[in-house]
């Protein structure tokens, strides 16, 4: 039997990485000497490389449990790029793969096995399982097993039966949900209560994050995705429904991306083969549901971007956190409008859910409106409903870049309510600036709103700055959207007081262009180091590993990352020695690409 080895070294000899990240090593240690325990690291964060090493480390087996067949894929095609014996069960496999894995399994070839939930409390994995000697299970995904998330899996219950069949093997759970029910439901479903907590920060800083009031959604999208863009990387839009991300990937197309939808309504066939084309495309742009979240393993996503608001700061988190897991600076756009806060508060409302559900999806909601509303660094706030207190304002975010200036706005929010309340509550903003603005139209006459004594008060503001206060009134409770009739505004009971003027109401300014930081400086802020995106020789090496990927039927980041080739065409080496020593060539990979890799960078030259 294979001794224990140092994880250390198998870090750099396999997978060719310099040093551990943040928690890794302490995770990798305890797991390596037969402890159990829950990961919580943001995603990005490098969580498989917490399971992965000590599977490597210890003699025996490594199973993951995953949730997705393309999740299991993919990791499984890295890890053989690595010369890793890694295999996947699943329920896709036809007879003869299923075939070759479980002879693999007997004959104890294999060092990881990446197995669905169903699989692995079938009977008659569990009794092959028994006659093995196993180095650890990782429950990867691990939120799958409770209510409380979106993604319940209920085969994730059967991974209790875990602990009490296997009692000396080593569990590791991992997630990127951090919020307390949550985290309980997983220590109690996986029996790891007495086991440690690692608790990773969840802060992300390579990700730059911003929010706009939504005004021409498509300008404002164009304008983003021209600033956050590498030409290679991949971009993310999360749409509210499914029609809108149908019809984003339309003029997304016509606008001449290459661009792929994803929802719950496509079928197996349609979603198989939209994740695919999302991991081995260049530049591809996905609009998509929030269906579209696990399994999206591709570490160049250049940016995400929401069309409507999130409905809670941990949702838009994790969608969020699904760019720049190279560690290179990606950016994130939030756009969302008054409707969207009503809307939100009227489905909470109308939910089947028991009371205690309720007030947490609305603190939820709330905490996410605040967020999007933010006068201050919006990371900070962020970062606060992960329980995490981060000393200073961030620098990246676009509130931090130019804060919004504040005003008194307790005659203007007066004005408007005044507006809502004398029309009778009957009307959208449109018209409701119109009478403010007291431009006569067709509707203002037919109405006599003219007649009012509100007519023409509100010329000081511009119709922008009107919309945004109403806005701002409807994410401080003091006015609702008619959801289901035509987005009338109708003042709650909060409006009283500041009518009365017993309450003062302070507004953010609405920015007329919208801060944020051109793509290039935050890129030239990452490393001197780096290659840029126009060096020929960077070009060269995509264009090598997009072949050498096709090839093989594998994802182009599983030959090399961005990040590995940037710095091989940064560094120009000259030998296999040299090359070896650049972070991510690992000696599979140096002896499988070396020479082709060497070979074009001398022609380059
Ligand atoms: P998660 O599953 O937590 O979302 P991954 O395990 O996919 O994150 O890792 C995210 C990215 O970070 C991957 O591209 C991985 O190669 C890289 N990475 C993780 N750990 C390290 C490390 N110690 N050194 C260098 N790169 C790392
Ligand atoms: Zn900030």
């Amino acid at each position: 039997m294979r001794e224990t080895q140092e994880p250390l070294e198998v870090l750099h000899r396999v997978f060719g990485h310099t040093g551990f990240r943040g928690m890794q090593e302490e995770v990798v240690r305890h797991a390596v000497a037969g402890g159990s325990g829950l990961v919580l690291m943001p995603t990005g964060g490098g969580k498989s490389l917490c399971f992965q090493v000590p599977a490597l480390c210890r003699p025996g087996l490594g199973v993951v449990v995953s949730p997705l067949i393309a999740l299991m894929e993919d990791q499984v095609a890295a890890l053989r790029q690595q010369d890793v014996p890694a295999a996947a069960l699943h329920s896709d496999l036809d007879p003869d793969e299923a075939r070759a894995v479980r002879r693999a399994l007997n004959e104890g070839s294999l060092k990881l096995l990446y197995v669905s939930p169903e699989r692995l409390v079938n009977e008659e994995t569990l009794a092959r399982l028994d006659e093995m000697r196993i180095a650890l299970f990782a429950i990867d995904e691990a939120h799958c097993v409770s209510q409380w998330g979106h993604h319940f899996r209920p085969e994730y219950r059967g991974l209790t039966v875990l602990a009490e069949r296997f009692p000396g093997v080593p569990r590791l759970a991992l997630t990127a949900t951090a919020d307390p029910r949550t985290v309980q439901d997983i220590q109690r479903q996986l029996r790891l209560e007495d086991s440690p907590l690692f608790r990773a920060s969840f802060d992300r800083p390579n990700i730059f994050i911003s929010a706009q009031p939504r005004e021409q959604e498509r300008a404002q999208l164009r304008a983003f995705i021209r600033r956050a863009g590498d030409g290679t990387g991949a971009g993310l839009i999360y749409c509210g429904s499914r029609r809108k991300a149908e019809q984003t990937a339309d003029w997304l197309r016509a606008d001449g991306h290459d661009s792929l939808v994803f929802h719950a309504g496509l079928d197996p066939v349609q979603k198989r083969e939209a994740h695919r084309r999302f991991a081995r495309g260049d530049a591809v742009v996905m609009a998509a549901t929030i269906a579209f979240g696990m399994g999206i393993d591709r570490p160049d996503v250049r940016w995400v971007a929401h069309t409507d608001l999130p409905r809670s700061p941990e949702s838009w988190y994790q969608e969020i956190g699904r760019a720049g897991r190279d560690g290179l600076p990606a950016q994130a756009l939030l756009l969302y409008g008054a409707g969207d806060i009503a809307l939100a508060r009227h489905r909470i409302g109308e939910s089947g859910a028991g009371d205690d559900q309720k007030r947490v999806e609305r603190q939820r909601l709330d905490a996410m409106v605040a967020i999007a509303e933010a006068a201050t660094c919006r990371r900070q706030l962020l970062l606060r409903c992960f329980g995490e207190d981060a000393p200073e304002p961030c620098g990246q975010c676009d509130i931090c870049l130019s804060p919004p200036r504040l005003f008194d706005g307790t005659v203007a929010a007066q004005k408007l309510l005044s507006a809502v309340l004398r029309t009778g509550r009957r009307f959208g903003v449109g018209h409701l600036v119109d009478v403010l603005h007291g431009k006569t139209t067709a509707k203002v006459a037919q109405f006599g709103h003219d007649q009012l004594p509100t007519f023409g008060v509100g010329r000081d503001l511009t119709e922008t700055a009107w919309k945004g206060i109403a806005r701002q009134l409807v994410a401080q409770g003091a006015l609702d959207v008619a959801v289901e009739n035509h987005g009338e505004l109708v003042p709650t009971d909060a409006a009283r007081p500041i009518l009365k003027g017993e309450r003062p109401v302070m507004f953010r300014e609405e920015l007329v262009t919208p801060a944020s930081r051109p793509m290039t400086r935050a890129r030239a802020a990452d490393a001197a180091a780096l290659a840029s995106p126009g060096d020929p020789c960077f070009a060269a090496l995509r264009d090598w590993r997009r072949r050498t990927a096709l090839a093989q039927g594998v994802p182009a980041y599983v030959i090399f990352q961005d990040r590995t080739l940037a710095e091989i065409a940064a560094g120009r080496p000259d030998s296999l020695a040299a090359l070896g020593t650049i972070p991510g060539v690992g000696a599979t990979k140096l002896e499988r690409y070396g020479q082709a890799v060497l070979g074009i960078i001398r022609d380059c030259d």
